[in-house]
């Protein structure tokens, strides 16, 4: 039991460093202390040596381990692959270049997820809170629609009645709504 909800917390930390470090890989790696040579998505030896040997020359033949592998990123995850070890993200790749313990390398990558210095951060799109707040906001600050106004004429030339401080109109409310231009299908939150 004990077991279990120690292996749940482990997967949950795991879950989380890898979604906060989506798309920041790169820089993560290059804060760990990887090799800018490693990250720079050309072919070149295979640096995990546990997996593939340092590159070598075997007496009188050819030179081994000299451009299986390549850094790419593709998926976002710090990934890559190596035509002989395999492919992986950037928790196999520094794991396995640092030669450090996993938990020892969550830590690190924790303290770089957590310090700030991944310029581009989730500056890219809004939380759904903000979008919640924005929503309220624009809610609160909207006017109720007074008879003769602005808004009583533009929805009374669609066929919408205001009385008596309330919407009239023929049929569902699903065809006044279309009538105003929304489509209905389109967004069905909450
Ligand atoms: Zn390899």
């Amino acid at each position: 039991m004990i077991d279990e909800q120690q292996q749940e917390a482990r997967e949950r930390r795991l879950q989380d460093i890898k979604s906060r470090a989506h798309g920041h890989w790169t820089s993560i790696l290059r804060a760990l202390g990887i090799d800018e040579q490693i990250l720079n998505g050309k072919n070149q030896p295979c640096p995990l040596f546990s997996e593939c040997g340092a590159p070598r020359r075997p007496a009188g033949g050819k030179m081994t381990n000299v451009d299986r592998f390549q850094y790419t990123d593709k998926f976002g995850e710090g990934n890559y692959h190596c035509r002989h070890c395999g492919t992986g993200g950037g928790l196999k790749l520094a794991q396995g270049v640092l030669g450090i313990p996993f938990p020892e390398l969550l830590d690190r990558i924790e303290r770089q997820l957590g310090c700030g210095n991944l310029p581009s951060m989730m500056a890219s799109s809004p939380s759904p809170e903000r979008m919640k707040r924005l929503c309220q906001r624009i809610w609160q600050e909207a006017k109720p629609i007074v008879l003769g106004d602005e808004v009583d004429r533009y929805l009374r030339n669609r066929g919408i009645v205001l009385e008596k401080g309330e919407l009239l109109f023929e049929g569902p409310a699903e065809d006044a709504v279309k009538k105003l231009g929304y489509d209905l299908d389109e967004d069905e939150d909450e």
